[in-house]
């Protein structure tokens, strides 16, 4: 049974030496009533981050508007937006000393922009720092994609991120409230409306999938103009959310990203710990977009 997979040896983690810094972290975003993807979806490489002084903020509250089973965030109706939030992010990332910063979102169904505007204006409040570099990691924005695309160029990203998460005969299971067209949809128009901008995606593995389905997903988003990718394995937050299927091994994380370079994608993150976030600029640095 599903209880009984048991995790293999390279997921375990190294707790962090330096629970100072980490603290202190914490304490700077609780004072400015800022909240990181970090704690919200309990991520294993918190304490490298953390101590590394990077960390993946969440704008526009921590309540979404979808409820898909392999996320830890809370679902339901969304606080208003706050109109100080880009000032504070802003702000804490100066305090943070951050130079590269990446920003993502709940899900804002309830909103007529998907939230664009609040991306944009917290790209905008950051770009007053010399040299922070910023990475958007969007959600779907169905049914206006035009509309939020217009709204996200007037303050661009260095980095534009849309996770495609997993393979689509899994969407229904795993990401009901999306869909995979669409998404593949929103990658190619960032892409085409701005191919300066380098566009990203991501995907979880070990929620059912096979290698070949990856490679299948792989190859739809190179044709959909992305060109930077990770891929990392799913971690079920609790025995609520979807169970882990499969541990994949190092050894297919690294033929996931040797495939990714044969198919061009500029970076492949690929293993155990990936995630989207995960070394972020240095994924940039690779993809030789700063
Ligand atoms: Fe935060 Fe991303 Fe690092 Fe995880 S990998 S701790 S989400 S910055
Ligand atoms: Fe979590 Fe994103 Fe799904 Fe909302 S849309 S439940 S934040 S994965």
């Amino acid at each position: 049974s599903q209880e009984k997979l048991k995790k293999p040896e390279w997921l375990k983690i190294k707790i962090s030496p330096n629970r100072q810094t980490i603290k202190e972290v914490r304490n700077l975003l609780a004072s400015n009533t800022l909240t990181t993807v970090c704690e919200q979806a309990c991520c294993p490489n918190l304490g490298e981050c953390f101590n590394g002084k990077r960390a993946t903020f969440l704008i526009m509250g921590n309540i979404c508007t979808r409820r898909c089973p392999f996320c830890d965030i809370a679902h339901g109706y969304p606080d208003p937006l706050d109109p100080d939030e880009p000032k504070r992010l802003a702000e804490a990332a100066k305090t943070l000393g951050l130079k590269y910063v990446v920003i993502t979102s709940v899900d804002r169904d309830d909103l007529k922009d998907g939230g664009a505007s609040h991306f944009a204006k917290c790209v905008h409040e950051l770009r007053k720092q010399e040299g922070v570099k910023v990475e958007i990691l969007v959600p779907d924005f169905r049914g206006r994609v035009e509309r939020a695309i217009d709204e996200l160029l007037s303050a661009p990203p260095d980095v534009f991120n849309h996770n495609i998460e997993t393979v689509p005969r899994l969407y229904k299971e795993a990401r009901p409230g999306g869909n995979y067209l669409h998404s593949l949809n929103l990658l190619k128009t960032w892409s085409e409306r701005s191919p300066s901008i380098p566009t990203k995606s991501g995907l979880m593995v070990g929620l059912g999938e096979t290698d070949d389905e990856v490679f299948e997903v792989m190859k739809e988003l190179r044709e959909h103009g992305v060109s930077m990718l990770t891929i990392g394995q799913y971690l079920a937050p609790s025995k609520y959310h979807i169970p882990v299927k499969r541990y994949v091994a190092p050894e297919t994380f690294s033929k996931f990203a040797e495939t990714a370079k044969n198919m061009g994608f500029l970076s492949c993150f690929s293993g155990p710990l990936i995630r989207s976030s995960y070394s972020a600029f240095e994924q940039a640095l690779e993809a030789s977009t700063l």
